[in-house]
């Protein structure tokens, strides 16, 4: 089916800076297409300065809503008039939509993050631990996503204890309640054998780098019997450190899943509907 653009043609897109690698018009357009909606989804490259002109131009424009990619996750929340909780919890905004022509603000990559987990691998989290590494924007919404399950303990490995600290500390007054720990690199030894859920949100091991992962072949081996190890990364699928995992009989989860179901969940805010033609969208992302 052919997408035609018409004088009705509503606009959805993705703003970032770079924007060109998004796969997100991809995923997005197969979806709209489906449905033979008369909406179109565009990259938007804003550059740090143009954040808040260009928002106003989209007011201006009548854009339905957008996604938020880097560095803009954090810069926009206060251009914008409300935030919903989750959103506030992560501290970070990928997903924006229009009502009564405010801008409103919400993160779906929690939800992203926890659909696989949640579909496959549903369990009580109360008693397991995880363990994160990396400590950047995507292990915010990793971390809420761990609080939601109701993680007994959440552990974060990082590179830098003063940015470490500071990542604790942001969590002290979260409504989520989390119970997390930071450590940086050298104390993996003593935390791979504790870890039921090992997520990666470093980009060690993301295309061009496809020889890397964060962790030996032998500290992959010391995780626990029926372990989940998750990589936010979806280039290459699967990575080196999905490769260790499976190797060792641990259960493999890649970054595509997330991807696609934080696009599905902001579609379904977007176009007020129940549901969103997920099978497509994950189609489409296979395709490229
Ligand atoms: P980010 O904010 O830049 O954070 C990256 C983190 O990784 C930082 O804590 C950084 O440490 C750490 N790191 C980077 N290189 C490292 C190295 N060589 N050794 C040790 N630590 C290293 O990036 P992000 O937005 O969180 O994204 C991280 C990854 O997640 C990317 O690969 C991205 O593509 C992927 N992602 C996937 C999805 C999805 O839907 N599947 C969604 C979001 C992100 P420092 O703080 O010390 O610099």
């Amino acid at each position: 089916m052919q997408q035609t653009i018409t004088g009705k043609t509503k606009l959805l897109g993705v703003i970032g800076h770079p924007v060109e690698h998004s796969l997100s018009p991809v995923m997005h357009n197969a979806a709209l297409t489906h449905l033979g909606l008369d909406y179109v989804y565009i990259p938007l490259p804003v550059e740090p300065r143009n954040l808040q002109t260009a928002i106003q131009g989209f007011t201006a424009i009548d854009l339905v809503g957008f996604n938020v990619t880097i560095p803009h996750k954090q810069a926009i929340l206060p251009l914008l008039s409300e935030i919903e909780p989750i959103a506030q919890a992560v501290g970070a905004v990928n997903t924006v939509s229009r009502k009564n022509n405010l801008w409103i603000g919400t993160n779906t990559d929690v939800e992203g993050f926890l659909a696989p987990l949640q579909t496959t691998y549903n369990q009580d989290w109360s008693q397991k631990i995880a363990v994160i590494l990396g400590n950047g924007g995507a292990a915010r919404a990793v971390v809420a996503g761990c609080a939601q399950l109701g993680c007994a303990k959440i552990y974060i490995v990082g590179r830098n204890m003063q940015n470490l600290e500071e990542f604790r500390k942001s969590w002290d007054n979260s409504p989520l309640g989390v119970n997390l720990y930071v450590h940086t690199w050298d104390s993996l030894p003593k935390l791979i054998p504790q870890a039921n859920l090992l997520v990666n949100t470093t980009p060690i091991g993301m295309h061009p780098n496809v020889e890397e992962s964060p962790l030996s072949a032998e500290e992959m081996a010391h995780l626990p019997p029926r372990a989940i190890a998750y990589d936010l990364i979806y280039t290459p699928n699967p990575t080196k450190f999905l490769q260790q995992a499976q190797n060792i009989g641990a259960i493999p989860i890649d970054g595509l899943e997330m991807l696609v179901q934080q696009g599905a969940a902001a579609l379904k805010i977007w176009l007020q509907r129940q549901t969103v033609p997920v099978d497509v969208m994950r189609q489409s992302l296979h395709l490229k």
